[in-house]
């Protein structure tokens, strides 16, 4: 039994789904954005479950997350969304990828890969033109879609799927960099078709634009963040009725009653007020626990904030993430926070070893290793376990071994 594991509520996922659905505009379809393990969730489950639900497209942004969902019964759409490999072309078209290209010299490369597969012009290789519009990362620019058009039209082998751009500030209150760049996107696509280019679908939404610009769905939305249950950012919250799947969880597993002034942790940062109790948890920065993307700060007030946050952190007090949740009473976490391991102080409450402790961790960071159990109707009925990146088990639990798993409702 693992004593550190994040349950995932399938139900939760598949009405998120249906509340991005019930907002699509008539024509528009939702892709499931489930890159990078479906931000945490666990990539095979969560596609899984949407694919029951009625969801035809899926979102990665590498090769191998899209050959692992079709490994697992994924049909629908696959797109991948970040650049791919020349080693990598010939298995991804062999599992009907649909692929993203954003350099000029793939065009003929990849149309060369075609031709030496021998495929059969009713198999051609579908790919989405990736324009860049402010991103500043992938994709085409006005000045190169003329050699792009002409590249094209000597590739018997390639069908234009998509053409898509990506929004770099869509969760901003300010939405004029939006704007501009859904009219730059306009202007290139304008201009593609100028040049004889006609791509069967259009996507440009995120989360964020979905939820601000319906006239801007078209054939795909791309939907990451919502679906697994968060708004994309603040003033986002009463537009979707939206609810969280994940719950990350430990179990103590060594109790101790100290006396005042004892000194935990590396570097002994943090020593006890009072008498108290002080209990370890098998969960640390390796799993993920209290680790936070590099936070630039984005103006003064943030910047303020940013200080604050680190002057109070000095003094002992924790803000925000690393508040734990001990039979419904926030615990603090004691001294630095361990490799594999972490000290919680948790006063003089009733509590004992194997009591379950509410980890809070962000999803996109939590180690894969992390057993992920599946709820579905109120009970877990799967969990996955990976070691050491190969997948174990993929075990579907009966009802009677749940029974060992129970936990109270959330
Ligand atoms: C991640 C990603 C999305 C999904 O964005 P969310 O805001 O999480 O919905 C859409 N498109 C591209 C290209 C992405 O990389």
């Amino acid at each position: 039994m693992a004593g550190t594991w994040i349950e995932v509520d399938l139900d939760c996922l598949t009405e998120n789904y249906q509340e991005v659905v019930k907002h699509l505009r008539p024509g528009s379809r939702c892709m499931a954005v489930v890159k990078a393990d479906a931000y945490g969730l666990g990539a095979i489950e969560v596609a899984r479950s949407l694919q029951r639900a009625g969801c035809e497209a899926f979102a990665v942004t590498r090769v191998e997350e899209g050959l692992i969902l079709r490994e697992h019964g994924i049909e629908g759409l696959i797109l991948v969304l970040g650049p791919t490999m020349r080693e990598e072309w010939p298995i991804a078209i062999a599992a009907k990828l649909q692929l993203t290209i954003s350099e000029l010299s793939w065009i003929e490369e990849l149309n060369e890969t075609g031709l030496k597969l021998g495929l059969e012009f009713d198999q051609q290789i579908q790919v989405h033109l990736k324009l860049e519009t402010g991103m500043g990362r992938t994709g085409f620019r006005f000045s190169e879609l003329e050699e792009l058009s002409i590249a094209l039209s000597k590739s018997n082998y390639l069908h234009v799927a998509g053409v898509y751009t990506h929004f770099a500030r869509a969760a901003q209150r300010d939405k004029r960099n939006t704007i501009e760049q859904y009219e730059c996107f306009k202007s290139l696509t304008n201009r593609l078709e100028e040049l004889g280019i006609r791509p069967t679908w259009k996507h440009v939404c995120n989360s964020a634009a979905f939820l601000d610009y319906p006239e801007w769905h078209h054939d795909f939305v791309r939907i990451g963040t919502l679906l697994i249950g968060h708004y994309p950012g603040q003033g986002f919250s009463d537009k979707l009725n939206l609810r969280d799947p994940w719950l990350a969880k430990s179990r103590i597993v060594h109790l101790r009653e100290v006396p005042k002034g004892t000194y935990v942790g590396y570097q002994s940062i943090y020593h006890t007020k009072q008498a108290t109790q002080l209990a370890v948890i098998p969960v640390g920065y390796s799993d993920g626990f209290g680790v936070a993307p590099h936070f630039v700060p984005q103006g003064w007030i943030d910047f303020f904030k940013i200080i604050i946050k680190n002057f109070l952190a000095l003094l002992g007090i924790t803000v925000g993430q690393e508040r734990l949740e001990l039979n419904g009473r926030t615990v603090h976490v004691a001294g630095k926070i361990g490799m594999q391991l972490t000290v919680l102080d948790v006063g003089m409450q009733e509590c004992a070893l194997g009591d379950e402790i509410r980890v809070p961790m962000r999803r996109t960071v939590a180690n894969p290793r992390i057993p992920r159990r599946y709820r579905q109707g109120g009970q877990i009925l799967s969990q996955r376990i990976l070691k050491e990146g190969v997948l174990l088990e993929h075990q579907e639990y009966s009802i009677l071994g749940y029974e060992k798993l129970a936990s109270p409702e959330v």
